[in-house]
């Protein structure tokens, strides 16, 4: 009996086979697969966007364009192929992305020795680079649109896939082939193109925070981790459960890098040639990476209400009996009633499942799923007008035990929006708290920064001060921090002014950086 004693079982059997605490990349593995969310599709690094998966994505898509056109932009779409000699115009951006570039050499197949294999016949006269983003090939279109300083601001944005041939892949997070939107703009002024770097930048916090339930902390990056060709780039970073960074959208200025390359020029108010002043910025799919590592938990996805392809899942518990037929007209008279509110501006999202399968196992499926609310319906709900109600953001009680309740229908029509609004700032705060909680802002020296980093298998980030080292002098912080597995993140916008030495260099310190493990 004693021994017993000692072996108290976690009174929760939890639905995923891996949890976070014991495997953390196996478990984000786990997540993708039995959330239904995508697949490995043969080819390294590319996959296969499953429905539920993709019903996020064209949830972000719709905020976050929604977004992108009050800021005053308008879609369009460039080719997916682009002349390798518009990348040679700009060597910066060329060389930033030459090790990463799938290049079409032909454009038709033979028959050789029983096999299909490219027709010497039929070599492009210039090799086409698959896009890895689209600068050059806008660049181009953008000289031929701005002559004149009344055609400016350009102002667009492009849904498009890219290729960046990856070596490290990991689904949703880093990809060969992902999923984007991608702004690119031109301005007369380099204020109104910083204006404009800095504007979206806002654009995707307060998209990651209050859409994704994602909290982020925006701010400038280092020389080093600049976009090639880029004067700054500006990035927002999540913090993940296992304490590591995920850039989670990035915005830039380019100055004139790519209106010199491109020729980007217009006559200004006082008659003189001037070249335009562009930026461009970008958020992918990783973006599902980031929600699955911030509120994914040992049973799966947990989705925020906002971004949920449905926020409530309705499941009739039916029996084969003539009992079902009366379930399934209680059902879907509630999911007509649902879909009729309105949350967060718009209808809800209700949908009732009535696929041959067993009640439970659709129930758990969706809670590995992250549907926020699921609805249970059986025979004596019916009968007494009431539902059973399961909120994805707290599944148990104390006890353990699966935290349902049942209430009356009619309430829960009633409280329906106020409780996904509920999971909505639930999920942003407790991410919130964690990524805030995690920041350590005490350190000075470098021992005691590679200290904190050793002392954990999941630190979080430490925010340091710094001289905002340049060239060779950069390169040896990089160096150790690399040999630490580290990486500056970014230069918080809204971190305290400096006040002492550069932690690396010991030189007065100018700003504050973020330190951290990174994806
Ligand atoms: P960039 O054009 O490099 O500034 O990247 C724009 C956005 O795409 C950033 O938010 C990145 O986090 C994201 N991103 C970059 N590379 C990948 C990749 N291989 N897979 C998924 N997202 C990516």
């Amino acid at each position: 009996a004693p021994f017993l004693q000692t072996i108290k079982a976690d009174p929760v059997k939890h639905a995923l086979s891996v949890t976070r605490e014991q495997d953390f990349a196996a478990w984000y593995q786990a997540v993708i697969s039995e959330a239904d969310l995508a697949e490995e599709s043969g080819v390294r690094g590319c996959m296969v966007i499953r429905p539920w998966g993709y019903g996020i994505w064209e949830r972000i898509q719709k905020l976050l364009d929604e977004r992108i056109k009050q800021t005053g932009h308008e879609n369009c779409y460039f080719p997916l192929f682009i002349p390798l000699s518009y990348f040679e115009k700009e060597a910066e951006h060329v060389d930033g992305f030459a090790k990463e570039m799938a290049v079409v050499t032909h454009h038709r197949l033979i028959q050789k020795d029983g096999r299909m294999v490219p027709d010497p016949e039929a070599k492009l006269e210039e090799p086409l680079v698959v896009r890895p983003t689209s600068e050059t090939v806008i660049g181009a279109a953008f000289s031929r649109w701005v002559q004149s300083w009344r055609d400016l601001p350009v102002l667009i944005n492009q849904w498009a896939n890219v290729v960046r041939w990856e070596m490290r892949t990991r689904m949703f997070l880093r990809t060969s082939e992902f999923l984007w939107q991608e702004g690119h703009t031109a301005h007369a002024s380099v204020d109104e193109a910083v204006e404009e770097t800095m504007k979206m930048l806002e654009v995707y916090r307060s998209f990651a925070e209050e859409c994704v339930a994602l909290p982020v902390i925006a701010g400038e990056k280092p020389e080093n981790e600049r976009f090639p060709g880029a004067v700054a780039t500006y990035s927002i970073e999540a913090m993940m459960q296992d304490g590591k960074a995920l850039q989670a959208g990035t915005s830039h200025f380019l100055g004139t890098t790519f209106s010199s390359a491109q020729n980007i020029r217009f006559q200004n108010a006082e008659g003189q040639q001037e070249l335009a002043q562009t930026t461009s910025w970008g958020m992918s799919t990783r973006m599902i990476g980031g929600l699955i590592m911030v509120h994914g938990d040992d049973d799966g996805l947990r989705v925020p209400p906002r971004v949920a392809p449905y926020q409530i899942v309705v499941v009739p518990m039916l029996r084969d009996t003539d009992e079902d037929a009366a379930i399934l007209d209680y059902c879907t008279d509630l999911v007509t009633q649902l879909n009729a509110l309105d949350v967060f501006r718009e209808p809800v999202r209700a949908i009732l499942d009535k696929r041959p399968a067993k009640a439970t196992n659709k129930r758990w499926g969706w809670v590995k799923k992250g549907a926020p609310i699921v609805i249970e319906v059986g025979g004596r709900d019916v009968a007494g007008g009431n539902v059973s109600v399961l909120r994805r953001d707290r599944l148990y009680r104390e006890d353990g035990k699966l935290d349902s309740a049942i209430i009356p229908k009619d309430v829960f029509l009633n409280q329906a929006t106020g409780v996904l609004e509920g999971i909505q700032a639930t999920l942003f705060a407790e991410a919130e708290s964690r990524l805030l909680g995690n920041i350590d802002k005490s350190i000075t020296e470098l021992d005691a920064l590679k200290a904190y980093f050793d002392a954990s298998s999941k630190p979080g980030w430490a925010l340091v001060q710094w001289s905002r080292p340049t060239g060779a002098e950069l390169d040896k912080v990089v160096q150790w921090l690399k040999a630490e597995k580290l990486t500056l993140r970014n230069v918080p916008l809204a971190a305290e002014a400096a006040d002492g030495a550069c932690i690396f260099t010991g030189a007065p310190a100018v700003e504050r950086v973020l330190v951290g493990r990174s994806y």
